[in-house]
């Protein structure tokens, strides 16, 4: 159980591996665009995965590496069009959508903070009703800088103060928590299983979750 969680005038969320499984995200990078790719530029899919991989890593944690329209243009091929094609694997994680009702119900600001592009935001959106959740989203590229990057927590508080001290984030990802926590965020959670089909991680400096009711560690 989050410690104290009702009593935190801010809680911050992420979306893809915190309250939305990234089996999603994962499968359509890692397997379906590889295929869509292969087949678009007529080479086997070994080919494409030798081809994306350096590419995928040469972006990862920027803006561009979470921009469906950097991605469309940078490989040729409708990206939005394909994520609508597997959006059927879009799902939430276990509790979380208990867990959005007791934010809703329980603390005064709740705020979904995500690195996904809009258009993303939205597909997701329309499948899981996300937003009812929330008065507040943000996708990290109308700040202009990812959540990795200290600019992005400064543009979020002069959007709509926030007090550090009592605010709680979760997010599964440990360069943005870091990021966070030099910020002087102070209760900071991460995700022991952030994707529902790959193994649950054990390493984090951060305490773990493995549901929103249930600490993993
Ligand atoms: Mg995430």
């Amino acid at each position: 159980m989050l410690p104290n969680f009702r009593e935190k005038e801010t809680v911050l969320l992420d979306m893809d591996g915190t309250l939305l499984d990234l089996h999603y995200d994962n499968y359509f990078w890692q397997h379906y665009l590889p295929q869509v790719y292969a087949q678009a530029k007529e080479i086997d899919e070994a080919s494409a995965l030798a081809h994306l991989m350096p590419i995928f890593k040469a972006h990862q944690g920027t803006l561009n590496w979470y921009c469906v329209d950097f991605w469309s243009e940078e490989l040729g091929v409708d990206i939005m069009h394909h994520k609508a094609q597997v959006a059927d694997r879009i799902a939430y994680r276990p509790q979380a959508e208990a867990f959005l009702q007791t934010c809703q119900d329980e603390v005064e600001d709740t705020r979904l903070i995500t690195n996904g592009h809009r258009k993303v935001l939205d597909l997701k959106m329309a499948v899981t009703g996300l937003d009812k959740y929330f008065r507040e989203m943000i996708c990290s590229h109308e700040l202009g800088a990812a959540k990795e990057q200290q600019v992005f927590w400064q543009r979020l508080q002069s959007m709509n103060e926030f007090e550090p001290e009592t605010t709680l984030f979760i997010d599964d990802n440990e360069a943005v928590l870091d990021s966070a926590h030099k910020f002087g965020i102070r209760h900071l959670y991460s995700v022991a299983q952030p994707d529902s089909v790959t193994p649950r991680s054990s390493l984090s400096k951060y305490p773990m979750l493995d549901d929103f009711f249930a600490r993993a560690d």
